[in-house]
């Protein structure tokens, strides 16, 4: 063997050798109690469905068992619990806001003391891995409250000049990926500003919503005040087209805002609307590259890139391409695929068998477009469950339907750029503008180029972090309205 040959740089395997560094398992122990049958919680208690929608069942994406069964709202149902909340508004918006600030308060405490039974019923019902329900998910719907308990008697100065008023009736539906937390951010709010709710979960993630109600009760919320319908599509279409409705809040996909915003057009009822995005990330060459590598996999592969802010298409200065590409392949094959209740694992189960079937559509369309695709991580997949491997594409164009669709799914697009216009351009070449992420250690550039991308957060040497001081919402195609902060309030009062 020639000297040069024995020190030349081994080329690491990356499907076997990186997973061959085993973690002993560490599954969650807490015990969850599921009853085998739930009702829609509606003035105050669970009742069952009326008007003949029956049951369906919720099922664990990581072993495809039924949890139990769930109530398939019907029209009779949703108008139950528009009345419930129609019933219990003016009392309600009635009490002084210091009064209000009590019940949202005592909310927030006691899903801080429920948090773990919380965390593990999410990560059972939807997929994904308990670190993230236990550090992000559950800690930020706590959160949410807490910090709407402080506007509910301060509305006079959030809108000074103003004497605000309750909306109404608030209709609320919202998707499968954060299930508790968009709960949260939907009812925390309107709860402050005195109006009454109907909230409908995702078919796939009923179960910490319902949990919720029962918060709900515990905390001796008066009855009607939240109600929760579960059940499909139809169920959510009956609440939007509800009159008793005066506002509807939506967070999920475009297709399905667009058909929201054509029922609610001419009804006076008020709308907004959280949808999907592509957002970019923007690696420039003066980037610390280890850290934005780090970012990039927090901001597309956690949570099965079950985000609507993932951050699905990156785009790198060509100059770093190799290197960023390089580094990217090491990490992705070190990230832990499987059981969510283990906490070793980075990226849990997909949410349905349907979403799987959509990531796999998109996939093979990458491929016979012509991108490469690289999935390097070679991680021993459980037999049963909805799994996807996490996977990346080079050699992507802008037009190619990777580099254009929501996947929601852990697979990125990564895209060269030359110069700061280049990217500012090709970032902004979308029908969407939720989120992005700017990875540079120039001041100067930072502001700059956040200034130039229309998008409604961007993010600057970090990724996916929110807060509920911050206003979430999206320019374009994602939508309209904000969720968090003062803006927030804005589309839950009258002024
Ligand atoms: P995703 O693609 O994230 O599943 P969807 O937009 O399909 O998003 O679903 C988000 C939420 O909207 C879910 O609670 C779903 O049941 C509800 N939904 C689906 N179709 C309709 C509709 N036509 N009207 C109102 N709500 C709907």
């Amino acid at each position: 063997m020639t000297r040069q040959a024995a020190s030349a740089p081994r080329r690491l395997d990356f499907a076997t050798e990186l997973t061959r560094w085993e973690y002993a398992a560490a599954p969650e122990t807490t015990k969850v109690e599921i009853a085998p049958r739930y009702g829609h919680f509606i003035g105050g208690e669970f009742v069952g469905p009326i008007g003949g929608g029956g049951h369906f069942a919720s099922v664990n994406p990581a072993t495809e068992q039924p949890l139990c069964e769930v109530a398939q709202g019907s029209e009779a149902d949703v108008d139950a619990a528009v009345r419930a909340a129609r019933d219990a508004l003016p009392a309600w918006a009635g009490l002084p806001g210091k009064e209000r600030a009590k019940y949202i308060y005592r909310i927030a405490r006691r899903i801080q003391e429920r948090a773990r039974e919380l965390a593990v019923l999410e990560t059972i019902d939807g997929g994904k891995p308990i670190r993230e329900s236990r550090d992000v998910d559950i800690p930020l719907a706590a959160a949410h409250f807490f910090y709407h308990a402080g506007w509910a008697d301060k509305l006079g100065f959030a809108f000074a000049g103003h004497e605000p008023k309750p909306v109404g009736v608030c209709g609320q539906i919202i998707p499968w990926n954060f299930p508790l937390l968009m709960a949260a951010w939907k009812l925390a709010p309107a709860l402050a500003c005195g109006n009454t709710c109907v909230l409908k979960p995702a078919e796939t993630t009923p179960l910490t919503a319902l949990r919720l109600a029962e918060i709900c009760a515990e905390v001796g919320l008066p009855p009607g005040v939240v109600n929760v319908v579960t059940g499909d599509g139809r169920t959510g279409a009956a609440v939007v087209n509800h009159p008793g409705v005066d506002k509807i809040a939506f967070t999920g996909s475009t297709e399905v805002g667009k058909k929201i915003a054509a029922a609610v057009a001419g009804t006076g009822k008020r709308l907004t609307l959280e949808l999907g995005g592509k957002s970019p990330n923007i690696i420039f060459e003066d980037a610390s590259i280890d850290q934005a590598v780090e970012g990039i996999v927090e901001g597309i592969y956690f949570n099965q890139g079950h985000v609507c802010c993932a951050g699905s298409r990156l785009f790198v200065q060509e100059s770093v391409l190799d290197e960023v590409v390089e580094k990217l392949r090491i990490r992705m094959a070190s990230l832990r695929v499987g059981d969510p209740l283990d906490k070793n694992t980075d990226i849990g189960a997909i949410n349905s068998m349907q979403q799987l079937a959509t990531i796999r559509r998109y996939v093979e369309a990458g491929v016979a477009e012509g991108a490469r695709l690289h999935e390097v991580n070679g991680h021993p997949l459980p037999d049963r469950g909805y799994w996807c491997r996490p996977s990346f594409f080079t050699g992507v164009q802008p037009s190619h339907v990777v580099a254009r669709e929501e996947i929601f799914g852990p697979v990125l697009a990564v895209m060269s750029f030359r110069t700061p216009e280049e990217a500012i351009t090709r970032a902004n070449n979308t029908p969407y503008g939720l989120a992005a992420g700017v990875w540079t250690d120039k001041g100067s550039k930072i502001f700059e180029i956040a200034r130039r991308l229309k998008a409604g957060v961007v993010w600057l040497n970090t990724y996916n972090k929110f807060d509920p001081a911050s206003p979430f919402g999206g320019f374009k195609e994602s939508g309209f309205g904000r969720e968090g902060g003062l803006q927030g309030l804005r589309s839950y009062v009258q002024l």
